[in-house]
């Protein structure tokens, strides 16, 4: 039986997600923003959580945990990396460990940049791709801990799934995000299109998640830095994919 995922607003622009096994009634959150949003959601469903997916140690992702974990005493993934600070953990994993919710599995694949730890979980069999802050629709996490070689590296990693997997990324950004990828890109036809799709959905405020890969490998400049045309844009022609790409995220910043 597949995989059920819904999606909610946490906080200012988190989402939240949830994946339900129907043949186990496993249920895991892919991060914490906040309890509340989360407990709402299960109890609209007649879920109980059963895991937390962490990506990553910041607040905005680690906020809900101590909370969810007390009232459904829940089991807490998250990074191999123990200088984190992420509340009760129960397993860590790391680079190609398989993670079981219920019969569904979740591959884990380090992408450091964003935070050192951050990880990402991939449900091969439901095509589903929970980047948090590492890969945004049209865009990308700041990189705030590791370099911009590491966090192309990361991307590139992200970039090599199947162009049907869906990403579901751990904020919505995709407004700002486009408004910036089309300074770089004004003549992409696929930017055009998502930026088009993309008015559309926030005018009937609805989320912009989930985004197809292929979509995103096609629209998204952060996974084009080796595209010779973007390098040309931002005039590093014949420069590294790597350089580009940290040219790309210093330009966002300063947006
Ligand atoms: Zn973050
Ligand atoms: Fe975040």
């Amino acid at each position: 039986m597949a995989a059920e995922i819904r999606l909610f607003p946490c906080l200012t622009d988190n989402f939240g997600y949830l994946v339900h096994d129907p043949a186990s009634r496993a249920v895991a959150s892919i991060d914490a923003p906040e309890a509340a949003p989360i407990i709402k959601a299960l109890e609209r469903e007649g879920w109980t959580l059963t895991d937390i997916l962490v990506t990553h140690h910041h607040g905005d992702h680690v906020g809900g945990i101590a909370e969810l974990k007390q009232k459904y005493n829940c089991r807490v993934v998250a990074p191999h990396d123990k200088t984190a600070k992420i509340p009760l953990v129960d397993v860590r994993v790391k680079q190609g460990d398989i993670v079981k919710v219920g019969t569904l599995l979740a591959r884990v694949l380090e992408t450091p940049g964003h935070t050192l730890d951050h990880i990402s979980y991939v449900f091969d069999d439901e095509k589903a791709l929970f980047a948090a802050d590492t890969l945004f629709s049209i865009g990308c996490g700041r990189v705030f801990e590791g370099a911009y070689p590491m966090m192309w590296d990361s991307l590139l990693k992200l970039r090599a799934l199947p162009d049907d997997f869906r990403l579901y990324c751990g904020h919505e950004y995709t407004a700002a995000n486009v408004k910036f990828a089309l300074t770089i890109e004004p003549n992409n036809p696929d930017l055009k299109a998502r930026a088009e799709e993309v008015t559309r959905l926030r005018a009937a405020g609805k989320p912009t998640i989930p985004t197809l890969l292929g979509d995103e490998k096609k629209a998204n400049v952060f996974l084009r830095a080796d595209e010779p045309s973007v390098a040309a844009s931002v005039h590093l022609k014949g420069a590294s994919a790597a350089e580009v790409f940290g040219e790309l995220r210093e330009r966002k910043n300063k947006s």
